[in-house]
């Protein structure tokens, strides 16, 4: 460390900063902002840190809650060295590779980012098809070039709108073109334009809707693969929390956050349902955006009616199995799409009907991970789209024929032909415990929707408009709400929280790996 840095951590440690929330967002935020020397405190209203990306113990099952992959690793690994970390030294990641088994009744597709076999598994599947891929990958090569650093840098003024880096990528932003659209310009298959646009799944939105920029997640899947992490993806979150913990910053879990406290334009720290009051210089709101923005800021919250009016997610429909077996010939990743995709997708995106075909994500990470599960047995974690709560569906009504269904169609279209006899543990999770138990608004688990007039700018601002010092982090903020997109929010929080108090830090190099060649 420099002077200038040691002497910048000195005054630092004179701020003390408040994070709601131990959520990824919150997390990477503690951890980094610890590490530039600020006093940091999270609280956390669960007995644990990792919110939608915590670990659910069932028995001797270890399930990952939400997210159960990582792309753009390089994004995690500068997260590390900001925190002083080298990533690969404290989490054991693995690359997946075949990456996703895509299947459509009969016909399946195994994706690498092997760009090589790649290109042969299309023509086996789709003869003639292979071409568009290489042009895909080309194409998307200068896109992502270009639109990267524009998902690294704050949005909170209109003048942000108007730097080199964002009217540089402007083309590629601002266009209407969905990206089911723009990959008919690569491929003639339906099935193979799902197989480069579900992915704006992970939004939880339609490709039919998805703005055709986000067809840059594609390409980050396809060039530079995805990876699992042994354990589950939720070790992510807990190194985070040991991290931050190292850097001097204090965990509460089980501390929840009434209210954040104002004086005019100005947060003077939180209020604890416990009655105790922590003074912060600043104060970083993790919490699902929705509920926070209609709960916690008492006098100045906004109405629901008001925050229902944006756009929201779609929600998931979950089960969680604990199994005395192992399907060792099942992959890790494999999605069952609807036989009418179009018409499930249309269902959730319209927001009131609950798909009976549905599409079914199925993750059997114990083939990969022996950390997960008693040997022998393992954890099959099962992830059906469904509508948000917006309009009333009594899922505690529905919710046993449904995992009915669910089951049905796995055992049908799978290997796991008699799954249901090897279930010795068993969680479920509908829209309305998201919404419920989760306080997630209108239980969209991705949080606020991707579309243009909710992007950059007109996305709610890192830095909090009707406060000098709140800010956000996670993904109902700039850049979005992905896992790589939450980090990123946290680290332009934690930057903004430095300009706001003049305080020097030494900026991680970027590793980016734009154009270099993979290894
Ligand atoms: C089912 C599912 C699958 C997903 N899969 C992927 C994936 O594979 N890859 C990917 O990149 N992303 C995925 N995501 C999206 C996203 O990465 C996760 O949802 C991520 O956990 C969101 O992080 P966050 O920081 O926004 O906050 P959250 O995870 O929502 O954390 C917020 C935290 O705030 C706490 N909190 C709330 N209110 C209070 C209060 N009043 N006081 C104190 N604490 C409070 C909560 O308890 C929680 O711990 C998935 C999401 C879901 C739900």
């Amino acid at each position: 460390m420099n002077v200038l840095a040691v002497t910048a951590s000195r005054k630092n440690a004179d701020r003390h900063i408040v994070v709601v929330g131990a959520g990824p967002g919150g997390l990477t935020a503690a951890m980094i902002l610890a590490h530039r020397g600020f006093r940091v405190t999270v609280v956390e209203r669960a007995g644990r840190v990792g919110g939608r990306s915590a670990c659910l113990q069932a028995g001797p099952y270890a399930f990952d809650t939400g997210p159960t992959f990582l792309h753009q690793k390089f994004t995690l690994e500068e997260m590390f060295q900001e925190a002083g970390r080298n990533l690969d030294e404290e989490l054991d990641l693995v690359q997946l590779d075949p990456m996703t088994r895509l299947k459509w009744g009969e016909t399946s597709i195994d994706t690498t980012s092997d760009s090589g076999r790649m290109a042969a598994e299309i023509e086996r599947v789709f003869p003639g098809e292979s071409e568009g891929f290489g042009r895909f990958m080309a194409d998307h090569e200068e896109k992502i070039r270009l639109l990267i650093p524009c998902l690294r840098c704050s949005y909170s003024n209109l003048r942000d709108l108007f730097r080199k880096r964002l009217l540089s990528a402007f083309p590629y932003v601002a266009t209407k073109e969905s990206v089911f659209s723009l990959l008919g310009n690569y491929f003639r298959d339906e099935r193979l334009r799902l197989a480069f646009t579900f992915q704006s799944k992970y939004l939880g939105m339609s490709p039919w809707k998805c703005p055709a920029l986000f067809s840059i997640l594609a390409f980050l899947e396809y060039r530079f693969g995805i990876h699992h992490v042994q354990g589950g993806v939720s070790r992510i979150s807990e190194k985070m929390a040991e991290i931050a913990e190292q850097e001097g910053a204090e965990i509460r879990l089980n501390s929840c956050v009434q209210e954040v406290l104002s004086q005019g334009w100005e947060t003077s720290g939180v209020l604890l349902e416990s009655g105790e009051i922590i003074k912060a210089d600043a104060v970083v709101l993790n919490a699902d955006y929705g509920y926070a923005v209609t709960q916690l800021l008492n006098g100045h919250n906004m109405s629901e009616d008001k925050v229902r009016r944006k756009g929201f997610s779609c929600s998931t429909f979950m089960l969680y199995l604990g199994l005395d077996t192992l399907y060792e010939d099942e992959p890790h990743h494999q999605i069952l799409f609807a036989d009418d995709y179009r018409r499930n997708v249309n269902e959730i995106q319209e927001e009131r009907t609950v798909s009976e075909d549905m599409s079914i994500y199925v993750r059997n990470s114990s083939v990969t991970d022996p950390l997960v599960a008693p040997e022998g047995h393992s954890n099959l974690y099962i992830l059906v789209p469904t509508i948000n709560t917006r309009h009333h569906v009594d899922w505690s009504g529905k919710r046993s024929a449904y995992r009915d269904k669910v089951l049905d169609r796995v055992e049908a279209r799978t290997g796991m032909k008699d799954l249901r006899r090897h279930i010795v543990e068993e969680r479920i999770i509908t829209p309305q415990d998201w919404r419920d138990d989760g306080s997630i608004f209108m239980g969209a688990t991705f949080n606020l929707k991707h579309t243009l007039n909710q992007l950059l700018y007109l996305r709610p601002h890192n830095r909090y408009g009707k406060f000098r010092n709140l800010y956000l982090t996670g993904g109902g903020t700039h850049p979005g709400s992905g896992l790589p997109t939450i980090y990123e929010s946290a680290r332009i929080s934690s930057n903004l929280i430095c300009e706001q108090f003049g305080s020097v830090y030494e900026p991680v190099d970027l590793t980016t790996p734009l154009l270099a060649e993979k290894p």
